[in-house]
């Protein structure tokens, strides 16, 4: 089974190894990649996410792994709907960022690169810095100068060079890309590899489901690194012949930086967003924001908006019953409430994520309490 890069939009094709993270005219790429996965294909002694390797293209090295993944599925009781919740919070790095980051940086390694450079607006950038300095690769990261202090630490403690960008996330993307021109950029928006390695959320839900799936997944919509990947990975599991249809996917966004959900229900959007609590998905300008909404489209599934006083009141909720996440994951929780109060059957099988710790957002948390 081969794997190449394309441009959806033309036939450009790229080869599997490039050192390319972009088109020739400066497009998105994609990764043509589609396994075929069987259950016995799972490696029954790895008890990390590199369990599925039969299901990531070839990487002819041993993984750039902290040994991460196949994170706890746990009931939460929401205003007595038992909903099941991955608790990606608990990668090595504090985000389900690690999914992505394991699969890149042992592609980077094995293509021989010698430099990292990635930008992001701080979970993205830590993740990528823990596996640059695994792999033994420099590593610099580009941040808004707005981004958490305890995820600029991060950085800085496991070796990575920080530059602050001040201005907008998407100001610290060119300045990123500009960087990026000598360097393996790792990005986690614009590397297809990284989807890879997100779209193992839908592996490990299978298999801990008994082999099935559930009607529908809510996830976090920011660039939609987690909401593309997870598609993926239930698109492989149809194509292999083992699921009947993708679950539905539910995408929330805060609505003081909800673009896609107002291009999903064809609303005209505000001339500006307002600063949110939920800072890992306050992407106003999300690259892949056309493939983001197919998806959803695809699916059936819908884009929901949350309010800032519903991320707190759902974060006080959570921290009450000992899950201490990010005003990020908070939202999520937020959106699951709504979708269960207003959308889902009596009998739907829901299942979503707590996608960042607590420990890193400990000041925003301080000023909300
Ligand atoms: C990155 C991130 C998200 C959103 O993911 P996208 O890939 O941007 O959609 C959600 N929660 C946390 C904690 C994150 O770090």
């Amino acid at each position: 089974m081969t794997a190449q890069f394309i441009q959806a939009t033309s036939n450009v094709t790229l080869p599997w190894g490039s050192l390319a993270w972009h088109a020739p005219d400066q497009g998105l790429l994609d990764l043509d990649f589609w396994p075929t996965f069987h259950p016995n294909m799972i490696l029954q002694k790895t008890f990390s996410l590199w369990r599925y390797r039969a299901v990531f293209p070839p990487l002819a090295i041993a993984p750039v792994s902290f040994g991460e993944g196949l994170t706890p599925l746990v009931d939460i009781d929401l205003d007595g709907h038992q909903v099941p919740f991955k608790l990606d919070y608990l990668f090595p790095s504090g985000s389900y960022k690690d999914r992505g980051s394991t699969v890149l940086m042992t592609y980077a390694k094995s293509i021989g690169a010698k430099t990292v450079v990635q930008d992001s607006s701080g979970n993205a950038g830590a993740s990528i810095a823990h596996y640059a300095a695994a792999a033994q690769l420099p590593c610099t990261i580009f941040v808004p100068d707005s981004t958490s202090p305890a995820k600029l630490t991060q950085i800085q403690a496991v070796g990575a060079n920080l530059v602050l960008v001040p201005g907008s996330r998407e100001d610290t993307a060119i300045a990123a890309r500009a960087a990026a021109q000598d360097a393996f950029y790792a990005s986690h928006v614009w590397h297809p590899v990284f989807y890879e390695g997100t779209k193992t959320f839908a592996y490990e839900v299978f298999e801990q489901s008994g082999f099935s799936v559930p009607d529908t997944v809510i996830l976090p919509a920011g660039n939609g690194t987690l909401l593309l990947g997870c598609y993926k990975g239930f698109e492989e599991l149809k194509r292999s012949g083992l699921i009947k249809q993708v679950p539905k996917l539910i995408a929330i966004q805060a609505a003081h930086c909800a673009p896609l959900y107002h291009q999903f229900h064809q609303q005209g959007s505000p001339d500006f967003w307002t600063s949110t609590l939920a800072e890992g998905i306050a992407i106003a300008q999300p690259l892949r924001g056309p493939q983001m909404l197919a998806v959803v489209r695809q699916t059936g599934g819908t884009y929901l908006e949350v309010a800032e006083d519903e991320i707190i009141d759902s974060f006080r909720f959570m921290s009450k019953i000992g899950q201490y996440i990010e005003p990020t994951s908070a939202a999520v929780v937020a959106g699951v409430r709504q979708y269960v109060k207003s959308h889902a059957l009596p009998s739907e099988r829901i299942i979503s994520v707590l996608t960042g710790s607590g420990l890193k957002t400990g000041q925003k948390i301080q000023k909300m309490r």
